[in-house]
């Protein structure tokens, strides 16, 4: 069976521990198809001292040097868009159609990180006081470690390599042990540029490789996407120990649909944005929220549609969703629509396994009467289940999405302005959309959630990511020959 290994200082490395090992699925099948290296603390310090050594030349590299590479690098990605969609397709299950969507998505933050001469630009203030200049200059914090989750194994690993090497850091990635071969191919890629060995390393493992990584003290930044509990205790361990760290949790993302939508793009927007990658996106809807009497209207619409999504395997090209990561999570997005009637909810559609019983297949669900203290409305389920809450009013639906522990994405659904800007104003959410089920800011804005969905305050790739790779030193100069008089002057210096 093949091992999925490390990729360490430009070349594949050998593990220290050869009997960690993970099995790595093919969802759509239900079998085990490769094993993935788990990382030891050997490991661990093995791949933070390349990227230690390669710090040293890389931070001080030309900033049209990594514009070059950076090019490059972008021009191989858009040459190997569908290998990189079928190695994503073969571990995590995603249909083609949707991991090619992730791979542009991906591409789009190198195309923004070519652009980091002009992004590191800096400031300058001419004469603040006579003779005297201030300028803002960005450099690199040093070593970044990325973990990422099973649900885009390549996209979030470019949100933050992408910036982070640009702003001439080296990068340790570490990927969802659940689908990591597509970590390989970008370290291929990464290396078929000509960035030098070391800038970017890869480090496959479990919670042990995040703990070693926390706990190693030449990692300087610690950017973090998956889970709200997983998030909220990196976040602390990482700024206990020092570092710099961005953590991007969970989510439960509500779609608002007002009296006045149009009832077919709602219902359109609501089976794309709950279904697509069966559920499994962090910007996903999991709750529509029918306000007033648009319910029964609604519940009824996106009904409808059920029957004409297309559950199956990545292989088959007419597959529009695919299974789920595996077996333990199918069971758990199962029972919560198993449990949903005990709870007082009424299951309009179950999708039970979607007739595909051999891989970890489960079909849209639909659940109406849904309401706050119900678990399949509390818990994050990653899966196909749209909930439908129904509220009277607007300012009940602003009070029921302001209630809830995650604020990632919410979509508003009308043909009211001023109800949209209202609530583009009121909401406690960091992503929103108006008639866009699944906000996801280009790569030339940021992506960062608010509440349970992220902690710490920095917010990922974009603006947000140039600012947390850099620190900023600030000089001011005077030279002696613009220096009108000299002289010794112990008052604190004004202008
Ligand atoms: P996860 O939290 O289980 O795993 C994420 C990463 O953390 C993996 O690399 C994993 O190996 C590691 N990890 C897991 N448990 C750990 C532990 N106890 N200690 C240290 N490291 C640990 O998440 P997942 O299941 O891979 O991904 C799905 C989750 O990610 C969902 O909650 C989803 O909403 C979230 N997500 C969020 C965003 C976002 O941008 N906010 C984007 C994608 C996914």
């Amino acid at each position: 069976m093949k091992t999925i290994g490390h990729w360490i200082n430009g070349t594949a490395a050998a593990p220290s521990d050869p009997s960690r090992l993970g099995p790595v699925f093919d969802p759509a099948r239900g079998v085990q198809t490769a094993e993935v290296t788990l990382a030891s603390p050997a490991d661990v310090d093995t791949a933070v001292r390349a990227a230690v050594e390669a710090a040293r030349t890389w931070g001080a590299s030309s900033l049209s040097q990594r514009a070059t590479l950076l090019f490059r690098l972008r021009e191989l990605l858009d040459g190997s868009r569908d290998e990189l969609a079928a190695a994503i397709a073969a571990e995590h299950g995603k249909v083609h159609s949707d991991a090619l969507g992730e791979v542009a998505r991906g591409i789009e933050c190198v195309e923004f990180a070519c652009g980091i001469p002009h992004l590191l630009k800096g400031a300058h203030s001419s004469e603040v006081s006579r003779g005297v200049d201030v300028h803002t200059e960005l450099h690199p914090v040093g070593v970044v470690a990325g973990i990422t989750p099973f649900n885009f194994p390549v996209m979030v690993p470019l949100w933050m390599l992408s910036n982070a090497i640009a702003c001439g850091n080296t990068f340790v990635l570490k990927p969802s042990e659940k689908d990591p071969s597509a970590s390989l191919l970008l370290a291929d890629l990464v290396t078929r540029a000509g960035f030098p060995p070391g800038v970017f390393n890869v480090l496959q493992g479990d919670a042990e490789a995040v703990r070693g990584l926390l706990a190693h003290p030449d990692v300087d930044a610690i950017s973090f996407v998956g889970s709200t509990p997983v998030a909220r205790s990196i976040y602390e361990t990482g700024t206990a120990a020092g570092k710099r760290v961005q953590a991007l949790g969970g989510a439960k993302n509500h779609m608002v649909v007002l009296p006045d939508a149009d009832l077919d793009a709602a219902a359109n927007a609501a089976i794309s944005a709950g279904y697509g990658s069966a559920g499994e996106r962090c910007m996903a809807i999991s709750v529509v929220v029918a306000v007033g009497d648009i319910g029964d209207r609604l519940v009824e619409a996106i009904a409808a549609r059920i029957p004409d999504v297309v559950v199956g395997p990545a292989t088959d090209e007419s597959s529009q969703m695919g299974p789920l990561i595996s077996a333990e999570h199918r069971d758990r997005v199962r029972s919560y629509v198993q449990r949903a009637t005990d709870e007082g909810a009424r299951v309009v559609v179950d999708g039970e396994t979607a007739g595909r019983p051999d891989g970890y297949f489960v079909g849209c669900s639909l659940v109406d009467g849904v309401k706050p203290g119900m678990r399949v409305y509390d818990d994050e389920i990653f899966g196909p289940v749209l909930s439908v809450v129904r509220v009277d009013t607007y300012d009940d639906a602003i009070a029921l999405i302001n209630d809830n522990q995650y604020g990632n994405g919410v979509a508003l659904f009308t043909r009211d302005g001023g109800a949209a800007r209202r609530f583009t104003r009121q909401v406690d959410v960091g992503m929103i959309g108006i008639n866009v089920p699944i906000p996801v800011p280009v790569a030339w804005h940021s992506f960062g959630g608010w509440k349970a969905s992220i902690f710490g305050d920095a917010p990922i790739y974009g603006p947000e990511g140039i600012r947390f790779y850099t620190r900023p030193k600030v000089v001011t100069s005077r030279w002696p020959e613009t220096a009108a008089v000299s002289a010794v002057d112990l008052v604190f210096p004004a202008n």
